[in-house]
């Protein structure tokens, strides 16, 4: 049983297209999102009806609560501001509510998902480096957990020490916790332009990384046409 487990879509469809696609191909039967289905690129709409129609388990992001409530954005930067008053012009109200109603945490089989942080969940703060990590393993009651938020894959471990480990395929092994970071779908930001998500196979007791090329060019053009704000889709080609 492999899953595929995605998140930080950002409203960027050709992305998602070609994960899911990618997913299909590798043998993956089962899904996981990590939230922010919405936000920065131009069809939010789709994507969020794509994540509902497969009815896979998912947790909402920061992104996703700004575009579900009418609350202040000032917290956020500029250009997720922007996005997100857009975002919010383009949703339905049940499509609102439906993001307002994802948890923020959800254990699925034998494994955690949140979007930002175990600690606290709903604070959306940052896991960059081995402190942040050290704070979310003490909420951590599975041995892997799977998180997003800082569109850069990474994976952490935990034994009589936490370390930044390495990016790309690990084998689980006994007595050691993973903190897994998949990457964004949407808008990395690791310097890869491609499209980022993990497969977690069960049986084998390993993830990957995955990075999957996509059709850039279109969701530039579709963020120019929607007028949301240029830089956005200039960073899809630089990765960051
Ligand atoms: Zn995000």
């Amino acid at each position: 049983m492999k899953f595929a487990i995605f998140g930080d879509i950002h409203a960027n469809l050709e992305a998602l297209q070609a994960v899911l696609q990618d997913a299909g191909d590798q043998g993956c039967a089962s899904f996981v999102c990590l939230g922010d289905i919405v936000g920065y690129a131009a069809n939010p709409s789709e994507c969020l009806e794509i994540v509902r129609q497969m009815n896979c388990p998912a947790v909402r992001g920061n992104h996703d609560e700004g575009a579900a409530c009418n609350s202040s954005l000032d917290e956020l930067n500029p250009l997720a501001q922007a996005a997100l008053l857009w975002t919010r012009s383009q949703l339905t109200r049940e499509q609102r509510d439906w993001l307002q109603d994802l948890r923020l945490v959800r254990q699925v089989r034998d494994f955690t998902v949140v979007h930002a942080t175990l600690d606290s969940p709903g604070a959306w703060g940052y896991v960059t480096n081995r402190f942040d990590a050290m704070a979310s393993f003490s909420y951590q009651f599975t041995q892997v957990c799977f998180y997003g938020h800082t569109h850069v894959p990474r994976i952490f471990e935990k034994d009589d020490s936490v370390r930044a480990g390495r990016v790309t395929d690990v084998q689980f092994q006994r007595g050691v916790k993973y903190f897994v970071n998949v990457g964004s779908v949407g808008q990395p930001r690791d310097g890869d332009w491609r499209a980022s998500y993990a497969i977690y196979d069960v049986q084998n007791q390993t993830v990957a990384i995955r990075r999957v090329e996509y059709d850039i060019e279109t969701a530039q053009k579709k963020i120019l046409d929607a007028g949301l704000p240029p830089l956005l889709a200039e960073r899809l080609s630089l990765g960051k």
